[in-house]
This record gives C-alpha cells, structure tokens and sequence, in this order.
C-alpha cells in the first residue's frame, strides 16, 4: 500500500518535472507587457489568441507553481509530526480531505472562508471588457 509520504514525493516530483518541462518556453511570455497596449498585432483575433495562451500559460505555471509548494510544506510537516492538522484552526483535516488532497494544510471550513477572501481580492480583475453597439 502506498504511504501519504510516497503519495507525497510522487506528487511533488511529478510536479517539478512538468514545471521544468514548460518552464523555458513560459518564462519569455512571463514578461509583463510583452504584448501590451501598443501591440503590433494588426488582427484582433489574434492578439486575443496570444493573450488567452499566454494566460493559459501563466495560470498553469502559477498552479504547479502552488502545488510543488503545498507539497513540499507537507513533507515537512510530515517529518514534524504535524501533518494532518489544519495550519489555521489547528483542528483534524478530515481523512477523507487528506485522502483527496494529500497536501492541504487547511480545513473545509478554513478553505472555504480563505477561497471566499481571494475571490473578493481577484473581483477587480475580473471587469470585462464590453463592445457596445448602440451611439
Ligand atoms: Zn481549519
């Protein structure tokens, strides 16, 4: 049977290698403005392609990014007993949630409240841009 630390090496190991597989060719599109207001693009389709991909890119990176993360501060709470317990409230994370996610360090509950935070933070970003047609 396979233990939560070889689930947990596995994960992280997995995670780096993809990470370094992408991490050439994203680094050049990391650059902020790389493709910025001034855009030389004269297809607007295409500009929107490129933005879209380089998002993908960026989100993608920023995920594994968090997860090698998330899975090395497990290991190390692993090897200092403290794996399992929720890093807010300090109460037992669920087995089931551990079984599902071997590298939270969080409650439901805690989880919950932190996602609802972000989410408020990530808001102003979200404004989307509307082409009206009526003048
Ligand atoms: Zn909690």
């Amino acid at each position: 049977m396979e233990t939560i630390r070889e689930r947990l090496e596995e994960d992280l190991r997995t995670a780096v290698g993809r990470l370094r597989q992408m991490g050439g060719a994203v680094a050049v599109e990391d650059v902020p403005g790389a493709i910025g207001d001034n855009s030389p693009f004269a297809d607007e389709v295409d500009e929107i392609q490129a933005n879209e991909r380089r998002e993908i890119g960026f989100a993608t990176r920023e995920l594994l990014v968090g997860r090698v993360n998330r899975l090395s501060a497990a290991l190390d709470r692993l090897n200092d007993g403290e794996y399992g317990t929720c890093v807010e409230c300090e109460e037992p994370i669920s087995p089931t949630r551990l079984q599902a996610l071997p590298e939270v360090q969080t409650c439901v509950r805690c989880q919950d409240r932190i996602e609802r935070l972000g989410r408020q933070f990530d808001q102003d970003e979200d404004e989307v841009e509307t082409v009206s047609d009526d003048e």
